[in-house]
């Protein structure tokens, strides 16, 4: 199944947990950047950095040229408006003359922070239209100072005419109200603002256009439509391929330049091969040459540097074809990943000790990677907001012939937990000092672990019956994939395996983990929800699937209860050990539906479980939460790389630096990393 991106569960909420050995540099680390609206700005750190060589060093810096420069694409893909009302932006934050201690400029300068962290003007998470604290009226005023050169109007338009257009786009609360929208009763083409198809494109006209592409007996099918909008031309279906050449051409020209820097600086043959693969399908935006990149990566495992840079996930649209851009430059994180490698080593018996039924099962868990990354640059979809693991490909048939490469990015979840430590939020929602004590003593370690589970193991494990569409579960594939890697992790997690393994040393553990799943799935994770809305994304969705149905089938046990206190309500666990039997049940029951693409068994789940929020609670989860002014979403600027040449002109290091700020940082990548033609259609 695509989508398998793995997000911080929430804002991290640990106490950092003595996994690392903490040098003095690392605790005066600033780790907390700034905060608006619900948002958190951090700064992560590139461990090791110096231990690279300057070959290595060179190689990541080109890769990170690259990664940097394919941002705008996403912004276009994301609405066909974003790259004009960004650029509009940035032109009066770098120009205003007028008073910046008004109400309206202030509100101006968050609302620019937030179409910077959402890579356009809908929420990076909630996918909903945010709209300006301000007055169209100081907006109409600020855009008519600047100089005419500064507005990103279209050719032989006037400001006025441009205003009138971007305008209501900003402001018009129904107007591309949604970026992507999941309501299966409405047309989730039609009602999607993102711009992976053209206007007018019905959902219906998708669905037929791409499965007159599938062929049922093709064991190999290309991922149909990941790298086009779809666009109505005289009437006619037609694809606008994201190539050298084609659509984002201006962008994907300059990722193509520093790739083919990079291939310079390769550490080994197969990685020349997959820089030049890639190098390929960019040129050619040829599928097939996707697929063959796709699987060269996934044996690019010697390699110290690693990198993500394409089209990749599907989240962005409704129907889960379009992959919108991203990258991310890592390089190995050699002590974590000496540990994971271990769960890799083992992965036929977690799949053999699972409690899903036979048939479901693989018969042999191929070649999957384990390893843990230090990243060094983030890009594109991974930024600001970013993962906290990964696993691709996510083409079906290349991983279960080929296997995947699975990777959880270890100095990231470290910015996390640092930059919480001691928000208040434990002591705020837990319901017991056990619960609380364990949490702070094994939290990190158990979240990771879990990570490490999903993604590793969970989202491997398990195969469809023959015949089975990958897509047939449609809008609710994502959230019982998640729900099945998750569930996979938790039905391990306090398995005696991980103590002889090695990755606990408490039999005890993994009930930090437990808590906090269930607390997060039943109460936390509404703080990131509106009031009145319902839970839309499908990692929130596959928290809350499993937590309410635990919850549930719990009761006549009271395994799990819902207490309250003082007027607040808190997750109690009275039986662990049930508990864990009902995560075997669950699971067993979502690799079914997975492996019998049983779509209404999907359907009866996730909206039985996964959907609605009960209004009093998320009232006051809302208020509770308010209290400890934590922002519930986070992301992270980047370090900055900076060549050192000696007299001659010889590159002699590439130094990092982390003294950049949020907004320093975007009004420089849109300097110098904007490459995209404001209008692109
Ligand atoms: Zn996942």
């Amino acid at each position: 199944m695509k989508k398998i991106f793995i997000f911080m569960m929430m804002t991290a909420l640990y106490f950092s947990c003595a996994k690392q050995t903490k040098t003095v540099e690392q605790e005066e680390f600033n780790y907390n950047v700034e905060q608006f609206a619900d948002l958190g700005i951090l700064r992560y750190q590139v461990s090791n950095w110096d231990s690279l060589s300057l070959n290595q060093k060179q190689l990541v810096y080109c890769l990170t040229e690259a990664a940097l420069h394919g941002r705008d694409i996403l912004f276009d893909q994301n609405n066909r408006y974003n790259l004009a009302i960004r650029r509009t932006l940035e032109a009066i934050y770098a120009n205003y003359n007028g008073d910046k201690t008004t109400q309206d400029y202030q509100e101006f300068v968050v609302y620019t922070k937030r179409v910077w962290f959402s890579n356009g003007i809908h929420h990076h998470y909630g996918e909903e239209k945010f709209t300006p604290g301000f007055s169209p009226g100081f907006f109409q005023q600020a855009v008519k100072t600047l100089p005419e050169s500064l507005v990103p109007i279209r050719a032989g338009q006037s400001v006025d005419s441009f205003l009138a257009e971007i305008t209501p786009v900003m402001f018009d609360t129904n107007l591309y109200a949604k970026k992507v929208n999941q309501d299966s009763r409405l047309d989730v083409i039609l009602t999607s603002a993102n711009n992976y198809y053209g206007e007018n494109v019905t959902q219906k006209e998708v669905e037929a256009f791409y499965n007159a592409m599938k062929n049922p007996n093709d064991l190999t099918p290309v991922p149909f439509g990941l790298n086009s909008r779809l666009v109505k031309k005289d009437g006619k279906l037609t694809e606008e391929v994201y190539k050298v050449g084609g659509l984002y051409s201006s962008a994907l020209e300059k990722v193509v330049y520093w790739l083919e820097e990079a291939e310079k600086y390769a550490e080994n043959d197969q990685q020349k091969k997959v820089i030049e693969l890639l190098v390929d399908f960019y040129k050619t935006g040829d599928l097939k040459k996707y697929d063959k990149y796709s699987i060269e990566w996934v044996h690019d495992t010697h390699s110290l540097v690693d990198f993500v840079n394409g089209f990749t996930e599907s989240y962005g649209d409704a129907l889960g074809l379009k992959a919108s851009w991203e990258s991310m430059v890592n390089f190995k994180d050699l002590q974590s990943t000496a540990l994971t490698q271990k769960l890799g080593e083992n992965a036929q018996w977690f799949e053999d000790h699972s409690p899903v039924s036979p048939q479901f099962k693989k018969k042999s868990v191929k070649g999957i990677t384990f390893k843990t990354i230090t990243a060094a640059i983030l890009g594109g979809d991974c930024y600001p907001a970013t993962p906290i693991g990964i696993n691709l490909p996510n083409s079906n048939w290349i991983r279960k012939e080929f296997g995947s490469k699975s990777v959880t990015i270890t100095n990231i979840t470290e910015a996390y937990d640092k930059a919480a430590a001691g928000n208040g939020f434990l002591e705020e929602f837990v319901c017991c000092a056990h619960e609380k004590e364990l949490m702070e003593k094994y939290g990190a370690q158990t979240d990771n672990l879990h990570t490490d589970l999903h993604e590793c193991l969970g989202h491997a494990s398990g195969q469809l019956l023959s015949g089975i569409d990958q897509d047939a579960l449609k809008v609710y594939g994502s959230t019982i994939e998640e729900a099945r890697a998750d569930l996979f992790g938790l039905y391990y997690i306090p398995d005696a395996k991980m103590l002889e393994m090695g990755f606990l040393d408490n039999a005890e553990a993994y009930k930090a983990e437990y808590y906090k799943y269930m607390m997060n799935g039943l109460l936390t994770q509404l703080s990131r929800i509106e009031l009145g809305k319902d839970i839309e994304e499908a990692h929130m969705r596959n928290r809350a699937l499993i937590a309410h149905w635990v919850l549930e089938h719990g009761q006549k046990d009271n395994v799990v209860e819902l207490s309250k206190k003082d007027g607040k309500t808190y997750v109690i666990i009275n039986d662990y050990d049930k508990m864990r039997t009902l995560i075997g049940e669950l699971l067993a029951e979502i690799q079914r539906i997975k492996s019998e693409g049983d779509f209404n068994g999907a359907k009866n789940l996730v909206e039985q479980y996964a959907v609605k929020v009960d209004v009093e609670l998320h009232k006051e989860i809302l208020e509770r939460y308010g209290k400890l002014h934590i922002a519930p979403y986070k992301g992270f600027v980047n370090p900055v790389y900076e060549v050192v040449k000696d007299a001659k002109g010889n590159i002699t290091d590439i130094k990092i630096s982390y003294i950049e700020g949020y907004a320093e940082q975007m009004l420089r990548y849109a300097k110098d990393y904007s490459d995209l033609p404001t209008y692109n259609d």
